[in-house]
């Protein structure tokens, strides 16, 4: 079987879960189909009633498009089994239904999506949710003790990329019984495997790197096939399943992650060496960089430190969001828009989009300066971004200085 686990990554990433059609194809095709018909009241019962696999109906997740990109999602984060949503807030809802009844507790930065889930939404159906600045992790094994069921993270955090130990936190989990579920979507499988470092499930945005091109928006959760079985009912009666049209064209994405990933890896560190000793950058995020606090932990649990970075510009005198979005509007190359991990290279400014829904004392508690822009590195040349950066900053910089001297227009 070229799938199996002792296979590598990439040709997990271009076997598993292929099945060949019978005209040959050398990939699963698009079932562009809602229903599928037996021969019999007999053969019907049989996989309504699980003693046969087979494809079914398309909302349960039993269209062989599905079914063939689940089998390729569970391979390449070395899982049991795997469920494609219809977007990573899909995912993560689902899972928060299916296994966070008892209690959540969100540690560190999280999507603001995701945080307004567990803050907000959550609480409004009786589920207790707590969020905990990584500052704050001495308070998780009371809240463990208190039966919170259900550890969730992100590790790197956006848009600060602080590192968070996965084992270690899936050690303290595991003594009170509780899961550990592991957002990795910015590190994608390629960077970081969470199940082999402890954590029971992992969820992702595969509208970021496993899709890779921004043109389709899905979800991924990973795991144990009995955590699992327990997630895809709630999907099922929730609806929530990815499109069989999409699920063809992430799988078609996913054969290609290991390189489009390594690449990213590659010039992510290029550009973050490249800005940390620029004068009108005062601080550059990335966890490839030793000045990173998270360094030594990221070379520890990661195999690449990912294309995301994190510059704080220089305000000098200037109000530190206009500071950085001088720079912002200036670049030619990087696209303004809040998403990651396509081809192309992003830049978006946190106090604008991701994290406008906090207050700016929210914003100061969790470390998010509005002097900070966030790159999501693509696969263009890397010094012709390092230039189109450097382009920016010093017209951002004459900009700024007039406007010092004439105040702003
Ligand atoms: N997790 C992370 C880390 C994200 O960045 C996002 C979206 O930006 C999500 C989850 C939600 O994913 P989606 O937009 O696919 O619903």
């Amino acid at each position: 079987m070229p799938d199996t686990p002792e296979r590598s990554l990439a040709t997990r990433c271009v076997h598993a879960g292929e099945a060949a059609d019978a005209h040959g194809s050398p990939h699963t095709p698009v079932y562009a189909t809602s229903t599928f018909a037996f021969p019999s009241t007999a053969a019907i019962l049989d996989v309504v009633e699980g003693r046969a696999a087979g494809s079914l109906y398309t909302r349960y997740g039993l269209n062989p498009s599905i079914q063939a990109l689940e089998a390729k999602l569970a391979a390449i984060e070395g899982a049991e089994a795997a469920l494609a949503f219809a977007s990573g807030m899909a995912a993560e809802a689902a899972l928060f239904l299916a296994h966070g009844r008892s209690g959540i507790v969100c540690i560190g930065d999280a999507y603001g999506g995701t945080l307004e889930l567990l803050a907000d939404q959550l609480p409004l159906l009786g589920i207790r949710t707590r969020l905990l600045l990584g500052s704050e992790l001495e308070q998780l094994d009371g809240l463990l003790a208190d039966g919170f069921g259900l550890v969730f993270l992100e590790t790197p955090t956006n848009p600060a990329l602080e590192v968070f130990d996965i084992a270690a936190i899936a050690t303290r989990a595991h003594a009170h019984g509780a899961l550990l579920a592991v957002d990795n979507t910015f590190a994608s499988p390629v960077n970081q495997q969470p199940l082999a470092l402890g954590a029971d499930l992992v969820v992702h945005s595969a509208t970021k790197y496993l899709g890779g091109h921004s043109d389709l928006t899905a979800g991924a959760l990973m795991g144990p096939a009995e955590l699992i079985a327990v997630v895809a009912n709630w999907r099922k009666n929730l609806g929530s399943v990815l499109a069989p049209e999409t699920a063809a064209l992430l799988a078609r994405s996913l054969r290609t992650l290991p390189v489009r990933v390594q690449a990213q890896n590659a010039s992510a560190l290029a550009i973050a060496r490249a800005m940390a000793t620029h004068p009108r950058v005062a601080r550059v995020l990335h966890p490839g960089l030793p000045s990173c606090p998270g360094h030594a932990l990221a070379a520890r649990q990661m195999t690449g430190f990912g294309g995301m970075l994190t510059l704080e510009i220089t305000a000098g005198d200037a109000e530190p969001a206009a500071a950085a979005a001088a720079v912002v509007d200036r670049l030619r190359l990087f696209t303004l828009a809040p998403s990651l991990g396509g081809v192309e290279s992003l830049v978006t400014q946190p106090c604008t989009t991701t994290h406008h829904g906090l207050s700016p004392a929210e914003r100061q508690r969790r470390g998010i300066s509005d002097a900070m822009i966030r790159l999501s590195i693509g696969l263009e040349d890397p010094a012709e971004l390092i230039a189109d950066l450097e382009q920016a900053l010093a017209g951002a910089a004459g900009c700024l200085a007039v406007e010092k001297a004439t105040g702003p227009r």
